[in-house]
């Protein structure tokens, strides 16, 4: 049974960034406003992030890191119509399953936080009181190694930094009123969000180039009900490719379909070969679309998705009308 769970667990854990990825939400999850995350070689030796907040309960703590342990989800009906991100209470069990994890959370009532160490979905000791602030922060050390074959596969660990780090920069951008912080042990901040504006943060991670041009979008679509907002750049942005960060329902997912239509309304007002920033944040009924479908599944799909996509496409090229007006 261990083995099959750790294949399976190998399979939705695809490297240091998805967990950071699921981590990330997690935070979020639980309001938290500030997120810090230490990492050591790439993540693969060491992903610890910590979070400012509601924390876990103690007697939560046994369970977290059990299969479809989840506190987002109270009702079946609620599978259709989720609204915080997580709602499979399978990440933290898959990371268990191919890391050690240690987690140390006190929650606002609590005297004391709690500590637990984990590994195959199992906590390890009964839980410790110990000290700590409100929040969680949670250590996942030595990621996959007991999985060979994953390990290998993984090439470099400057590879994997750049995943996790992009992976961050998006969530920092979507989440402006949160600040976040990467660092690699021992070094500088690389990332260092301030709790503020949104195209604040876009300069700060992306640089000063993309923000100078940037154009502000927002749209409510009556028809397929769906809300869309973010800002684009009305220029080339000095990049090798377009960037398009972009969330459905809060979620980081992917598009090529909504991405080559966009560009494709971009090749009609930039030079050719030009590359846009776009960042786009897409609200559509929630019983629509299947971000959650499964863990490794990046690249979405939703209802009415063709006409959707059209009518981003009218907006975008609206807004590049007018701002070339
Ligand atoms: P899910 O997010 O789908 O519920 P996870 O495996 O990601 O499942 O997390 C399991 C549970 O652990 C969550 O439902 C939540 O109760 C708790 N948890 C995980 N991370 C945090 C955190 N940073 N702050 C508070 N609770 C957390
Ligand atoms: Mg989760």
């Amino acid at each position: 049974e261990a083995v099959i769970n750790r294949i399976a667990a190998g399979e939705v854990i695809q490297g240091p960034w998805n967990a950071v990825k699921e981590m990330i939400e997690n935070c979020l999850d639980a309001k938290a406003t500030n997120i810090l995350v230490v990492v050591k070689q790439g993540g693969l030796k060491l992903i610890q992030i910590q979070d400012n907040g509601k924390g876990i309960h103690k007697c939560d703590m046994d369970a977290v890191c059990e299969r479809f342990a989840t506190s987002k989800l109270t009702t079946f009906d609620d599978l259709s119509s989720i609204s915080t991100y997580g709602f499979r209470g399978e990440a933290l069990a898959s990371i268990s399953h191919v890391a050690h994890i240690t987690i140390t959370s006190k929650t606002a009532n609590s005297q004391c936080a709690f500590k637990g160490s984990y590994s195959d979905g199992k906590l390890k000791e009964p839980v410790k009181p110990c000290a700590g602030t409100q929040g969680t922060q949670i250590t996942v050390e030595d990621l996959f190694y007991n999985v060979p074959t994953r390990r290998k596969a993984i090439k470099s660990a400057t590879e994997e930094y750049n995943k996790l780090y992009d992976v961050i920069s998006k969530y920092a951008i979507h989440n402006s009123k949160t600040t976040f912080t990467l660092k690699k042990h021992g070094e500088n901040a690389a990332i260092r969000t301030q709790s503020g504006s949104t195209v604040d943060n876009i300069q700060n991670i992306y640089g000063g180039e993309v923000s100078r041009e940037l154009i502000k979008v927002e749209h409510h679509d009556e028809q397929y009900k769906f809300k869309v907002q973010g800002h684009v750049s009305n220029a080339n942005y000095n990049a090798k490719k377009c960037i398009l960060l972009l969330f459905i329902n809060h979620r980081l997912v992917e598009s090529s379909a909504l991405k080559k239509a966009l560009e494709s309304v971009y090749a009609n007002y930039l030079p050719k070969g030009s590359h846009p920033f776009m960042y786009l944040s897409l609200e559509i009924i929630p019983q629509n679309v299947d971000v959650n479908v499964h863990p490794t599944k990046h690249e979405v799909h939703f209802l009415h998705e063709e006409a959707i996509i059209e009518s981003v496409q009218r907006v975008l090229e609206n807004v590049l009308l007018d701002s070339n007006k």
